[in-house]
């Protein structure tokens, strides 16, 4: 029985691994990169807090003597239901099912000027961009001639106050006053260039009222400019205009604002419903067809009796739904009945600012340090790999303790440049 399945994130990684001792199933995994990434911590690369390599893990080292198991690096562009086979940038596979986990992509909300010059951080090149074009920045601060200009790269609007957001917007200040202030000593108020928009009336909006206050308590004392209430409308000539009629100028507005699900082209659009997310039955196959399942964050669900509307995009759906369809995909094979998906929702956390998180279990809620060790932990035991589990938890003590990431390097790789450099040094001999 052949199965490809379409992105390696929480819910590919985790329906994969669940078959991947069972050879009864050949498993392909196709994805656009060779490695399996860490969402939930991508703020931290983009902030040069921990290495990407903290957060990521190679497929072909995770198959690793694993018969049943290939990768197969290429990006989806068309489904062929009719003959069961998927078209990729780097060649067709046949199928026997396919499963499709692509998760989401940043949405602009089709403002123009914004998905232009924003800068989105969903994936690892986005987080290595937004980190080069902050530190650019500083340089460039450092050297303006007018206020005007030095404000303009110093300010730093963060748009979407939910839990990435609220991550980026206190990790910044804290790097301004824990770390810049020390190597960039011409600036000395970098707290008060950060602000964070929302177009809602909170913070941390599906958390409990306790995480979203003690979230703008404690962002307001780091000196995050924190305004809601206010969507921002545009985004042009280095200036973001906010719906209420100010402007920031800024050469940095990073969008953390919505997502919307990857394409997946060539399934009926009937399926398709808000969000661009795809609709599945009770088991995860997509409506109107018999070998084909979606998962995570591509999905829509709405048989689950506590989630009428759609489940959240959040990893744990991911991971359960991935799990739960390897067990069905056995049972369907066996001629058992097919198991339901229930989401057990284990609650939510937001890591605020060191030592200060919040985080809503199910029955209660807590703040503070005991929130923030609980979410440490809780993100390094789904990282893949004992090697980065210890690495992050290595870089983690290193940086709380000392205050003092050392990871602020502007390095960017660009083939025409070094192309370009080459050629001038051959010019010279
Ligand atoms: C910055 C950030 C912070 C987050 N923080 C949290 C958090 O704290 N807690 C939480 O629960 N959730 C968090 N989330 C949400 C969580 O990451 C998602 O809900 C989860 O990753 C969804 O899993 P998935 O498997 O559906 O998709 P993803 O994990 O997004 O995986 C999709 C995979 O598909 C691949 N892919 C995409 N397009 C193609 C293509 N065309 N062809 C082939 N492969 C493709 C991608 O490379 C990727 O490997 C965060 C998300 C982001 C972006």
């Amino acid at each position: 029985m052949k199965i490809v399945v379409v992105g390696g994130g929480f819910a590919g990684i985790n329906f994969v691994k669940s078959l991947s001792h069972d050879k009864q199933f050949e498993i392909t995994l196709v994805d656009k990169n060779n490695y399996h990434f860490f969402p939930p911590l991508l703020y931290q690369v983009a902030t040069a807090f921990i290495e990407p390599s903290n957060i990521s893990h190679p497929f072909r080292r995770m198959f690793q003597h694993k018969d049943n198991l290939r990768f197969h690096m290429g990006s989806l562009i068309r489904i062929n239901p009719e003959n069961n086979t998927i078209e990729t940038d780097t060649g067709i596979l046949p199928y026997d099912y396919l499963v499709l986990a692509m998760g989401t992509e940043t949405n602009y909300f089709g403002i123009e000027g914004v998905a232009q010059k924003a800068l989105p951080m969903k994936t690892i090149d986005e987080a290595l961009v937004l980190r080069n074009q902050l530190l650019m920045n500083m340089e460039k601060a450092v050297r303006a001639k007018t206020k005007e200009e030095r404000d303009c790269y110093l300010n730093i609007v963060i748009a979407g106050g939910g839990p990435t957001g609220v991550e980026l917007a206190g990790m910044l200040a804290e790097l301004g006053q824990y770390t810049a202030e020390k190597e960039y000593p011409e600036i000395k108020d970098f707290g008060s260039h950060i602000y964070l928009v929302d177009a809602g009336p909170v913070l941390l909006a599906p958390m409990s009222t306790k995480a979203q206050k003690e979230a703008a308590h404690v962002l307001e004392k780091l000196g995050v400019n924190v305004i809601l209430n206010t969507p921002v409308k545009d985004y042009r000539d280095g200036k973001v205009f906010l719906a209420d009629g100010r402007t920031i100028e800024t050469n940095a507005l990073l969008w953390a604002s919505g997502v919307i699900a990857r394409e997946a082209p060539g399934l009926a659009p009937e399926v398709i419903t808000r969000g661009r997310r795809i609709l599945v039955n009770e088991y995860n196959q997509v409506q109107g067809t018999t070998n084909i399942f979606a998962l995570g964050d591509q999905c829509m669900q709405l048989s689950d009796p506590k989630f009428p509307k759609g489940h959240p995009q959040v990893a744990q759906v991911a991971i359960q739904q991935g799990a739960l369809l390897a067990k069905n995909l056995k049972r369907l094979k066996d001629n058992e009945t097919l198991k339901p998906f229930r989401y057990n929702d284990k609650g939510s956390m937001a890591i605020i600012s060191k030592y200060k998180a919040v985080a809503d279990l199910p029955g209660f809620s807590f703040k503070g340090f005991f929130a923030w060790m609980v979410w440490l932990f809780i993100h390094i035991i789904p990282l893949v790999g004992f090697r980065n589990k210890m690495r992050l938890a290595f870089s983690w003590m290193w940086s709380f303790i000392t205050n003092d990431p050392t990871l602020r390097l502007i390095i960017r790789p660009n083939a025409a440049t070094i192309q370009k450099e080459k050629e001038a040094e051959l010019h010279n001999v």
